[in-house]
């Protein structure tokens, strides 16, 4: 059972719209176990509009349309299905009636051009719209011995999403045959896509019935798995035996097997072994404490720190040594340690983070002449123990990538140290 999305509106053709409406439907015909094979978008052109349907009609089974039910000039919807289907359109006096009624209750005369919003196909149920004027329309159809169901919603995202769930999603669920969808998300950080492939391909590829999605990004892979089933615990046991194989060759690479974020999982660990954590930022500018902390619950484990940007800061709140810092350079394998130790201290925290580095645009200067753009140390630091481990990075891309990727090296690392202290 294959979908085709029709998105009709010329502004989704401009630089400045983007088709949204196409995403939520998506996810809502999968979880009926309906794939969508096709997604068009076309401007309000009648004849590129019936075109589209016409090929839509063709090749799919579900054909959903969003926008263009209006009352004006450039909707054209209705007209183009009816083409495309070979179907009258008639004026349906409930729904003109119902459009009086509401003019008139807000004391306005109903304009001329919108009566055409009470044209039905022949043969369509009309949809009620909850929050607007424009009816949708659903045709269940026989074409050269296909079923087809043909949808019409209007473009406005919100009257789409509540005409789809009051009006379509029960009429479907009542059509198709049982379908129960069952997804498990893997998520991995720092390791290339390619190697991530390598790896798992051999293994996923063996699940047909389950369909694999890669999705690399911000340093991170994530491994998507959705599975379709009459039986929901048939489709959850599918996924849950690929995910457990892919999880057996990652190993630890993967940190989160049911989709928790990297800065959840590491307030997670610090919190099983009742550990409190600290930070020392300079090229992240408290990137790394602004995601720790749109975690809820975050401040049991995570007790702050500081942004230390200036060498003087670094000194002041960090207790870097100021002649360390004129010898090595604020960018330095031995500043970053001395930030990791020094916030731990000051903050009296079991784990101390120091992140330091060339966000760009411009190179290293002074202390740092010569040091290239992108050069990153991420130490931590553990109470107790000797001293702290440093990380040296050589990130690339523009200022945002490079501050983003060294916040994602510094709880990476902080999970695999964390990893290695039960
Ligand atoms: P209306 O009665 O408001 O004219 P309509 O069904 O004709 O409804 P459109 O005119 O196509 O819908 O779109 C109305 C609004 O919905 C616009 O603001 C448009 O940007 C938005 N919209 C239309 N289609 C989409 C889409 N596919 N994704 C997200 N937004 C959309
Ligand atoms: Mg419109």
């Amino acid at each position: 059972m294959i979908a085709e999305i029709i998105a009709a509106g010329s502004e989704m053709l401009t630089p400045f719209r983007q088709d949204t409406n196409s995403l939520y439907l998506t996810a809502r015909l999968n979880e009926l176990g309906v794939q969508v094979a096709f997604k068009t978008i076309v401007g309000d052109n009648l004849e590129h509009l019936t075109g589209a349907a016409k090929i839509a009609i063709a090749r799919a089974d579900v054909v959903v349309f969003s926008g263009g039910l209006g009352p004006t000039e450039d909707d054209l919807t209705r007209e183009a299905v009816g083409d495309a289907l070979g179907l009258k359109l008639r004026r349906d006096v409930e729904i003109l009636t119902l459009m009086y009624k509401r003019f008139a209750s807000r004391r306005m005369t109903m304009p001329q051009n919108n009566a055409k919003q009470a044209d039905v196909l022949e043969g369509a149920e009309v949809l009620a719209n909850a929050n607007g004027s424009a009816p949708g329309q659903y045709i269940d159809t026989v074409v050269g011995r296909h079923r087809k169901i043909v949808i019409l919603l209007p473009g406005p995202p919100g009257e789409l999403k509540a005409m789809y769930e009051a009006e379509c999603r029960p009429r479907l669920a009542a059509t198709l045959p049982e379908r129960h969808m069952a997804k498990r998300l893997l998520r991995m950080a720092l390791i290339p896509e390619s190697q991530v492939d390598e790896r798992t391909a051999p293994i996923y590829k063996q699940y047909t019935d389950v369909e694999t999605t890669i999705l690399a990004g911000s340093g991170e892979i994530q491994l998507h798995f959705v599975c379709a089933k009459p039986s929901a615990s048939d489709a959850q046991a599918r996924v849950d035996e690929l995910a457990g194989k892919i999880e057996a060759e990652m190993g630890e690479a993967i940190f989160s097997s049911h989709g928790e974020s990297l800065e959840e999982v590491v307030l997670l660990m610090l919190g099983l072994r009742h550990m409190t954590l600290a930070a020392a930022e300079s090229c992240t500018g408290g990137l790394l404490a602004q995601r720790l902390t749109a975690v809820p619950g975050s401040s049991r484990y995570f007790l702050g720190g500081a942004v230390v940007y200036a060498d003087r800061l670094k000194t002041t709140f960090a207790d870097v040594p100021e002649e360390m810092v004129r010898t090595e350079g604020p960018v330095s394998e031995a500043v970053a340690r001395a930030m990791a130790e020094g916030i731990r201290r000051k903050t009296r925290a079991d784990v101390g983070v120091g992140i330091t580095g060339i966000a760009g645009p411009g190179p290293g200067t002074g202390p740092d002449e010569g040091k290239p753009i992108g050069l990153v140390y991420v130490a931590v630091s553990f109470a107790g123990e000797g001293k702290a481990k440093v990380v040296e990075l050589n990130l690339t891309g523009d200022r945002e990538r490079i501050r983003l990727w060294a916040s994602q090296h510094a709880l990476e690392q902080l999970r695999r140290s964390l990893l290695e202290r039960t």
